[in-house]
């Protein structure tokens, strides 16, 4: 990447020194699947050495703990203790929405950022759909100086790929990749000209690079319906959206990419023919690339219809008059879609046709989501809930492993030009520290987004995030990682 500006944006923080003792490494691109000490100094992994070894050296004085917020001595090291649980390279999400400037009543880069340290992510990609749109390098400006003194983790920017998000004059890409954006997208709206988007891959030819990340939607196909199209949505009397919606413009852009030989990368595949689309582009040498958000990964059409009392109430709930309530924070964009979609949408992410995890994290108003569904906004809010969701539904029951979990949680960097995380001697900290056993119910202790409307909501996930450094600081603790922390010493080491 040779880019004027740096890519990745965060507000000022003091680098981490402390001593994480007998963790479970695992880091599938490294081969680290064993317990070490791990030593971080000055926000950088220090040394890994056989578990126990490292000198906790004596009784210098308390850890700091996160409470009382008293720094350690010369030349001490908090001490984490890490017996019983697992660090993990910090999950990268290259598709959030972080609603700054103008929707910061439904999160802002503070919220947005806190939310994702909460979720174990050490970066994240924000989308230029705010309100005005990041469609000029003046607003690229404003966002990137707000995540200078407001992102708890970097942030990297996407810029519009068309005016006004308008899908017909194209932003002068030039001027915003040498201001630092990764690449461009019209997210929240489909580029309806093949038109347009081939002069848009002319142009990324021209700069030698900026990914065009692809929401794709034919308006004319979806006419504003809120579900998948099929015996559901009829039965329900709810607006369909048909799958080809989606595929028809899969197969368009990747035809387009390959003959433009361009670099395209699909946001949030929701079906079948999408992800054969996505495989053939490949096998034919396209420069394409895939995410698939949780929610397509793990939910269906079905989950529409809110649950019964097992769970908490669901929030927007409404009388349908046909098949019962619906559940507004499973209204997303694209929608849900069927069993054999999200059958197909796991072997894609297994066999490598989907490069990588995005949550798409979609904060709306608690007013907004409690229209009726049809009414409602689309979306849902996701970064504190991906890991233990995806490990809760997809490695604890054996579909998938943990480590093509954590690789395909930490892709999306490369997929953009940025390193990917790795825990070997040297690198940046950016890890996160998560408990594999511990059990919790989704949203119990509330949210570090403004917004709640998390499709995962109530629901009882297995691993918890307990900590993560990002870019070498620490960037979230839980309490319980407090507690883990103060039971340690502060030591010369
Ligand atoms: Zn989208
Ligand atoms: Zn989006």
């Amino acid at each position: 990447v040779s880019l004027r500006s740096p890519a990745l944006v965060h507000a000022p923080h003091r680098s981490a020194d402390l001593l994480l003792r007998d963790v479970h490494l695992f880091d599938p691109r490294v081969g680290l699947d064993a317990r070490h000490d791990v030593l971080v100094r000055a926000g950088r992994i220090a040394e890994l050495a056989a578990p126990g070894t490292l000198p906790v050296g004596g009784g210098v004085g308390p850890a700091v703990a996160g409470a009382g917020g008293r720094a350690p001595a010369d030349g001490a090291v908090e001490v984490v203790e890490g017996r019983g649980r697992h660090l993990l390279p910090a999950f990268f999400d290259p598709h959030v929405h972080l609603r700054s400037p103008g929707q910061e009543h439904r999160e802002d880069i503070d919220s947005g950022t806190r939310a994702a340290a909460a979720g174990g992510f050490g970066a994240v990609i924000a989308m230029p759909n705010t309100d005005p749109p990041i469609d000029s390098p003046a607003l690229l400006d404003v966002v990137r100086e707000t995540a200078a003194s407001q992102a708890r983790v970097p942030v990297g920017f996407l810029a519009a790929i068309s005016m006004a998000l308008a899908g017909e004059r194209l932003t002068d890409m030039s001027a915003l990749r040498e201001r630092g954006v990764l690449g461009f997208t019209d997210d929240g709206h489909p580029v309806a000209s093949a038109g347009v988007l081939r002069e848009a891959l002319a142009r990324q030819r021209e700069l030698g690079g900026g990914v065009l990340a692809l929401h794709e939607e034919d308006r004319s196909l979806s006419r504003g319906g809120s579900m998948r199209e099929g015996t559901l949505s009829a039965t329900l009397g709810i607006p369909g959206i048909p799958c080809a919606s989606e595929c028809a413009m899969v197969a368009r852009d990747a035809v387009l990419a390959g003959c433009e030989g361009g670099r395209v990368h699909f946001q949030h595949l929701s079906c079948v023919p999408s992800v054969e689309a996505v495989a053939g582009a490949k096998a034919g040498g396209a420069a394409v690339s895939a995410e698939a958000t949780p929610h397509h990964l793990l939910l269906t059409e079905a989950d529409v219809r809110a649950r019964e009392a097992s769970g908490p109430p669901a929030r927007g709930a409404e009388e349908s008059g046909v098949g019962g309530p619906l559940d507004t924070s499973m209204k997303m964009n694209p929608p849900l879609g069927t069993e054999a979609d999200r059958r197909a949408l796991v072997e894609g992410l297994r066999a490598g046709t989907i490069d990588c995890v995005a949550t798409d994290h979609a904060p709306h108003a608690r007013a907004d989501k409690a229209l009726p569904f049809a009414q409602a906004p689309m979306g849902t809010t996701g970064l504190e809930t991906a890991f233990a969701a995806l490990y809760s539904g997809l490695v604890v029951p054996g579909v998938l492993g943990l480590g093509l979990l954590v690789e395909r949680m930490t892709a999306g960097a490369a997929l953009f030009g940025l390193p990917v995380p790795r825990i070997a001697r040297d690198e940046p900290a950016n890890v996160t520290l998560v408990d594999l056993q511990d059990e919790w119910v989704a949203g119990e202790h509330g949210w570090e987004s403004r917004s709640e409307n998390c499709c995962f909501a109530g629901r009882r996930l297995r691993g918890r995030v307990l900590l993560t450094l990002a870019a070498g600081a620490i960037a979230y603790r839980t309490p319980a990682g407090a507690a883990a922390a103060s039971a340690g010493r502060a030591v010369a080491v």
